[in-house]
């Protein structure tokens, strides 16, 4: 499969689909081409502002994407749309993509979407999402959203590849803030209570309160406390507001050195990342290895030798 780089980075939507479905492929060749087109398109990649969105089923990610892209493309914007699916298709059943999702969103000459990959070998699903970002930011889209569910890992995945991370809830004051997974709570850079329209603003309002009083739960930096907003992506209520608290904490985090040190940051812990899953890789392929694997798991069942010498034995063979 031929790529041609000059069509991607002009921000045609064919290169750029076939450059995201090479990085995606099952085979090997495909994703070392997919690694070369890559590392060309490198220079041109890191334009734009990646933003996380996380929430429940049901909370309103799709509908508020939708609304929040349409926003962004009034401004001039080109928007793609990613998606983390722990659940994707082959791993059976999607959470995020089995419905009809943004259309209007999809039917934009400046918007991008790309459903979820489905499982990845090396890093994962969110390897793959890494690559697709960077190869829309070499089309010129200058707004990346990176939506995930709240399942599993992939918040945490997600918010260690983007800029911004925002977590949508539902207007339900009260002790919601215990059905919440602490450690994503600590993840959010704005906790964004959706659905404040009719009958539920004023609930969205004491929500908004509620989770304000419960500010020290979220992680601060030094130029940035976590924002509690609310809106309505249904009635496009607040929307503007919502971008308008992103582009403050871009002026801010570039102003502080900060946007280009968590950038830097998050792409050593990827690699280091990286480097541990293709050691493991390369541990387990090793023929001399296979071998030992069971015979020293029965050392060590059977007490012959310590955990720590089998392990080492297995390393030094490498
Ligand atoms: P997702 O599962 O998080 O992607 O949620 P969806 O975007 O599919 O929305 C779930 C339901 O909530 C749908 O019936 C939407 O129409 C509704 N919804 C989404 N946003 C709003 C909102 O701002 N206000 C109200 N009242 N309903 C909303």
């Amino acid at each position: 499969m031929t790529i041609d780089l000059d069509q991607l980075r002009s921000g045609n939507r064919r290169a750029l689909a076939k450059a995201i479905t090479l990085a995606e492929s099952k085979l090997d060749s495909h994703r070392e081409q997919a690694q070369l087109v890559l590392e060309q398109l490198l220079p041109f990649t890191g334009n734009s502002i990646r933003i996380g969105i996380t929430g429940i089923p049901g909370v309103g990610k799709s509908t508020f994407i939708e609304t929040f892209g349409l926003h962004l493309i009034a401004q001039g914007k080109k928007v793609a749309v990613l998606a983390v699916d722990p659940s994707s298709p082959l791993a059976g059943g999607s959470i995020l993509g089995d419905k009809t999702r943004m259309e209007e969103l999809s039917r934009q000459e400046y918007a991008f979407i790309r459903p979820s990959p489905s499982e990845g070998a090396l890093g994962g699903v969110a390897q793959k999402t890494r690559e697709t970002m960077l190869l829309c930011e070499a089309a010129g889209y200058d707004v990346i959203l990176v939506e995930t569910v709240g399942v599993g890992q992939s918040e945490y995945e997600v918010a260690g590849m983007v800029d911004f991370f925002m977590v949508l809830m539902l207007p339900n004051a009260g002790d919601e803030l215990q059905g919440i997974k602490r450690g994503i709570m600590e993840l959010a850079d704005a906790l964004v209570i959706n659905k404040a329209d009719g009958e539920s603003l004023n609930l969205a309002q004491q929500t908004k309160r509620h989770y304000e009083n419960a500010m020290h739960l979220l992680r601060h930096t030094s130029f940035w406390s976590p924002q509690v907003l609310t809106c309505s992506a249904q009635e496009k209520n607040n929307i503007d507001t919502v971008w308008g608290m992103i582009c403050n904490y871009y002026v801010d985090a570039v102003k502080n050195n900060y946007f280009t040190e968590k950038r830097a940051r998050q792409n050593q812990e990827w690699m280091d990342k990286l480097l541990l899953e293709m050691l493991s890789l390369k541990l387990k392929q090793n023929p001399d290895v296979k071998k030992q694997l069971p015979v020293l798991h029965q050392k060590v069942t059977s007490g012959e030798t310590t955990p720590f010498i089998a392990a080492k034995t297995l390393i030094d063979l490498l």
